[in-house]
């Protein structure tokens, strides 16, 4: 028997996975599964960016590149900084990586040392207190509660502070609630880190998808200082309907991006270079695919919201970005004879046949997240398959 190294043993393998393994296991048994737990747009790759990636591969642009990054990519990146967000960065304060995920997995890796602490607002993506705990820090969690929108105030955000904290997470619009930071409310925030030499790490991978009038602001956008205190975390994923492609970057401090370059240097050596030349044409092409697919997500989002909370049991603040409803289904589990929403989602799967992610795993396990990344009719049937398994059991 070979042991494991001590680092792996603590792992908690993702939630989100297992549910979906489960969901496909019985899709393959014959038993018609309505899948709620995509984690990624439903929309095919823009045609133009298919296109450049398979020219480049045509001519003959398939070695390494730079490890952070081809210089045309970084400008394409720096560009998009200036035109969405007005902040300018140098080639040397930006690294292409593989994926948003790889960016804050090297990101950690640099910034953290055994004991570090970094504040984690509740709900949080599932990822980041395991790569937290991957780097030998330690994850301190704050409860944003539902009553605030799941956002967490200035006042919570300092009664976490210690000599420890080296870092604050910030996910606007936020996986899995769907939630936006105003600008009021980052400016106090960023100002908390600023006092007390905090960094910031923004994650804005869904800043495209933002619904009814919301608009995504960066931190990084409001003042010089706080842009200074902040690495940006963005990619491709889900504003171009990316994601097998694994592109993201990170954008900030020079110091920490050498570093993370260095790292990326004995890991990856670059991220795949047909990726990096079809986001080029991503980012310096039409964003009119872009604006179709969001347009898409808000219509989705405005059929259903009024038919989900209209779900005996079921409680939902209307998400305002990303694609997901986070449910509040408590009353649901209880009314229907289940000891926890865990064994409520697991019902859900196997005698409904509608899978959703349990949101234990995002550290709120009063609640359940259902993606609207698939097609009206499939969420609407799910929907049905709901109403009526709380019907038959209540
Ligand atoms: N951050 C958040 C909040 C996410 O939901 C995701 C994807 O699910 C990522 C980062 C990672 O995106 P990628 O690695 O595909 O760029």
């Amino acid at each position: 028997e070979f042991s494991l190294a001590k680092r792996v043993s603590a792992l908690t393998p993702s939630s989100t996975l297992a549910i979906t393994a489960k969901a496909n296991e019985m899709k393959a048994e014959g038993i018609s599964v309505i899948g709620l737990g995509a984690g990624e747009p439903d929309f095919n790759t823009p045609q133009q960016i298919i296109e450049a990636a398979i020219l480049s591969m045509r001519e003959g642009k398939t070695k390494y590149t730079a490890t952070g990054g081809l210089p045309a990519l970084k400008k394409a990146i720096i560009d998009k900084f200036i035109r969405d967000q007005g902040i300018d960065y140098k080639p040397s304060e930006v690294i292409v990586t593989n994926g948003a995920k790889h960016a804050l997995y090297t990101l950690f890796q640099v910034i953290l040392d055994e004991e570090d602490e970094v504040i984690i607002p509740i709900p949080y993506w599932v990822s980041y207190p395991e790569q937290v705990k991957l780097a030998g820090g330690k994850s301190v969690f704050i409860n944003g509660s539902e009553e605030n929108q799941f956002k967490i105030t200035p006042e919570q955000l300092k009664g976490a502070i210690t000599d420890k904290t080296k870092a604050f997470i910030l996910n606007s619009p936020s996986n899995p609630t769907g939630m936006i930071y105003t600008e009021e409310e980052l400016k106090l925030l960023g100002e908390i880190c600023v006092e007390h030499g905090i960094i910031i790490v923004s994650d804005e991978i869904y800043e495209k998808l933002v619904y009814d009038g919301h608009n995504h602001i960066s931190i990084a956008q409001i003042s010089p200082s706080i842009k200074e205190q902040t690495i940006i975390i963005n990619g491709v994923s889900k504003s171009h309907s990316m994601t097998g492609w694994r592109i993201g970057y990170a954008a900030g401090n020079e110091k920490i991006i050498k570093a993370m370059t260095d790292l990326a240097s004995h890991s990856t050596s670059n991220p795949t270079t047909p990726s990096q030349y079809g986001t080029i044409a991503a980012y310096n092409g039409t964003q009119e695919p872009v604006e179709e697919m969001r347009k898409a997500f808000e219509e989705r989002l405005n059929t259903i919201y009024p038919k989900l909370i209209s779900i005996p049991g079921f409680r939902c603040v209307k998400p305002q970005g990303a694609f997901y409803f986070f449910v509040n289904v408590l009353e649901a589990a209880k009314i229907t004879g289940y000891e926890s929403v865990d064994e409520f989602a697991k019902g859900l799967l196997e005698e409904a046949n509608v899978a959703v992610i349990p949101g234990s795993g995002f550290g709120a396990p009063d609640y359940i997240r259902l993606s609207y990344a698939t097609s009206l009719e499939n969420f609407e049937n799910a929907l049905t398959r709901i109403s009526s398994f709380i019907t038959e059991k209540r």
